[in-house]
């Protein structure tokens, strides 16, 4: 998983790419399945303006084949895919875009279920299952689950938990310093459970908006102008909540926190960023087994959302990130490639027993 892809759709194991073209309607989407081998590929339907057709490509399969891994390791029995619609949503995103993108979905009869992700939301979810059976991440009126951050966060604050377990033999975050870049959906969640405990809060975002509501509501919460300037902070913990990459050379080199736990995707900025981390003495709780909290509520759908029944699976992220960060120590590896082992080995172990016949009942 540690390697990016570049281009080609064959060259990276996936198992089926899908261009989808609607000429009346301007939709143009690709939908890549990474693997099966679990159950069902779930993953969000991302609505962004590529530069290039190429850049779409590149970007969906990546995202499926992060998709897998997560699934994976959150113990879900599901396989990972992703979609990507090229346009402005803004301006591209119509009924008819959204039902024929819905027609794709449906035609590859249940192999790929979608849900939200960057500028598509639970009213598009209701527009494609309109003509679609094999949709999450709709809205409550529907059925779905709702706003996925909220597990999200719930998830992140377990795996900081298991890692402050893991690095100081104690998992509370009572009186640690915790510096939050990104107050949006997540991160103000993650405020809430980090102030119930009594945790310092630092934050940032570039939202005037976000942190003017999060003042609001958490007086105590120390504002500092940008990213540059929360990482310098003393700091025990740090949570990249914003973009992807937060972990660069020159964020690694002068952070203070012993502790890296965020719910952003694709925190390390480079290859081998991972050892530099390691050096320093900082423990990475990986991105994607903290953050999927979300994941676990919109695979919930597949049962009849229930809320309680989602946020005790996401508990389990807690178990899971503390297996990581102990069998990182333990092989000698970064936590990121314990987390891909871990991965790995559940999509070959698990995924082998379908190999088993069995009589169709
Ligand atoms: P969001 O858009 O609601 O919040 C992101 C916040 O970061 C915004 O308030 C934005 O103003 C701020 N921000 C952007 N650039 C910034 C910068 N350079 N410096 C400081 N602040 C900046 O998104 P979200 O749903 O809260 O997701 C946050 C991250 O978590 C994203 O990387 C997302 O991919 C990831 N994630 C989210 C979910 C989920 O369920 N929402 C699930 C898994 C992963």
């Amino acid at each position: 998983m540690t390697d990016r892809i570049t281009i080609s759709a064959f060259g990276h194991h996936h198992e089926q790419v899908v261009f989808c073209h609607d000429e009346d309607s301007g939709l143009k989407a690709i939908i890549a399945i990474y693997s099966t081998a679990l159950g069902p590929a779930l993953g969000g339907t991302r609505f962004y303006p590529y530069a290039s057709e190429q850049a779409a490509l590149a970007d969906v399969l990546n995202l499926s084949q992060g998709m897998a891994y997560k699934a994976a390791l959150a113990g879900l029995d599901l396989g990972g895919g992703k979609a990507v619609i090229i346009g402005d949503p803004k301006k591209d995103k119509t009924e008819a875009l959204l039902r024929a993108y819905g027609r794709f979905v449906q035609s590859l009869a249940g192999r790929y279920y979608t849900a939200c992700d960057v500028g598509t939301f639970s009213p598009d979810m209701d527009i494609i299952a309109r003509e679609c059976d094999f949709v999450t991440g709709r809205t409550v009126e529907h059925g779905g689950a709702g706003d996925s951050s909220i597990l999200t966060a719930f998830g992140v604050y377990q795996g900081m938990r298991a890692a402050a377990k893991h690095h100081w033999g104690d998992a509370s975050l009572g009186g640690r310093t915790v510096g939050i870049v990104g107050v949006g959906k997540v991160g103000k969640h993650l405020v809430g459970y980090l102030a119930e405990e009594g945790a310092n809060l630092v934050v940032t975002d570039v939202d005037a908006g976000a942190i003017a509501a999060l003042q609001a509501a958490y007086p105590q919460v120390k504002v500092v102008t940008d990213t540059d300037a929360l990482v310098r902070e003393q700091l025990d913990v740090y949570a990249p909540c914003a973009l992807g990459g937060a972990l660069s050379d020159n964020v690694v080199d002068v952070l203070s926190a012993q502790i890296v736990c965020g719910s952003a995707n694709n925190q390390l900025a480079h290859e081998g960023i991972e050892k530099r981390l390691e050096e320093r003495g900082i423990v990475y709780a990986p991105d994607y087994c903290v953050n999927a909290g979300g994941l676990i509520q919109v695979a919930d759908e597949l049962e009849g959302f229930s809320f309680e029944r989602a946020k005790s699976r996401a508990v389990g992220i807690y178990n899971t990130t503390f297996d990581v960060l102990e069998r990182a120590k333990s092989e000698g590896v970064p936590p990121s490639i314990a987390a891909d082992r871990m991965a790995e080995q559940r999509m070959r172990e698990v995924g082998r027993l379908r190999s088993m016949w069995l009589p169709t009942l």
